[in-house]
């Protein structure tokens, strides 16, 4: 029998490895590691994902401004005669629906940034260490609660500064609520949700180096953002710092303060403003 001969790519890719050397090796083990801890359970992957039907709540603007459509899945076939052993389905919704991300172009202080939406925001963007802030007993007892810039320091000096590439993650249990009516919570005067002060934005999106946030709500601005000034100062201001946003998470409950890493990569959408996605954290057990 004769030797395998290596294809021109193969050689090229094995002496690219030699090269790097120590570090590479260094990292492989890491990477080792890591995938051992997640099959031995030492390391424990958390779903932070609502379900996306029909049901999801999305959010609800009032007129004049133009809705998002809920998500709808509908069938292709089903093992039948559109298709006798497939089954698969059309889907369609707005992109910012369910557990979905928001890219720095999805407002306009954010729209002028290279590398803004969906399908060019560099990948090593979207995984980073959580900071879990829990005022999970302030948004029961206040559904208008916001998030001030010193609730965040009190959080800092127990934990330690906010970490680089952090998502920033605002433990309401506000995904407790699962009937859509309690989640939006909506009056005549809009909705009542937690969400951000508008003096801690600015502290987080350019005092810290941050990814972005995350919260439990429909949006990452509070339900009266839009009386705050500026308006919708989550939006305005990560955005406008070329941050990103993450909505309608789940689970972060099951979140230690620090600690734990967050997968959130975007469908990639040419020019999308955002999209739903599977978010997921690794947490040390
Ligand atoms: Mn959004």
């Amino acid at each position: 029998m004769s030797e395998p001969t290596l294809t021109a790519a193969q050689t090229q890719s094995a002496s690219a490895a030699k090269s790097t050397g120590a570090a590479a090796s260094a990292s492989a083990e890491t990477l080792a590691q890591l995938a051992g801890a997640i099959v031995d359970g030492r390391i424990r992957v958390v779903d932070l994902t609502v379900p996306l039907e029909s049901a999801t709540p999305t959010i609800q603007l009032p007129p004049p401004f133009a809705p998002s459509k809920a998500f709808s899945l509908d069938e292709i076939s089903r093992y039948d005669e559109r298709g006798p052993a497939w089954y698969w389905n059309n889907i369609s919704c707005g992109e910012h629906t369910g557990t979905h991300f928001d890219a720095p172009i999805h407002w306009v202080t954010g729209r002028d940034y290279a590398n803004n939406a969906t399908h060019n925001i560099p990948v090593d963007r979207f995984i980073g260490p959580a900071c879990v802030i829990d005022v999970a007993a302030q948004a029961k007892a206040d559904p208008d609660f916001l998030l001030t810039r010193e609730v965040v320091e009190e959080w800092e000096r127990r934990n330690g500064r906010i970490s680089a590439h952090a998502w920033v993650l605002i433990r309401t249990d506000w995904s407790h609520r699962t009937e859509a009516k309690d989640f939006l919570n909506a009056g005549p005067d809009g909705s009542h949700t937690p969400g951000f002060h508008p003096q801690c934005v600015p502290f987080l999106a350019k005092e810290r180096d941050i990814l972005g946030v995350g919260v439990e709500t429909v949006g990452t601005d509070a339900g009266q953002a839009y009386r705050f000034d500026p308006m919708f100062p989550c939006h305005t201001i990560m955005h406008g710092s070329n941050r990103f946003g993450l909505a309608s998470l789940t689970n972060l409950d099951k979140l230690p303060p620090t600690g734990a890493i967050v997968i959130a990569p975007p469908l990639k959408i040419v020019n999308g403003s955002g999209s739903p996605l599977r978010v997921l954290a690794l947490v040390p057990v």
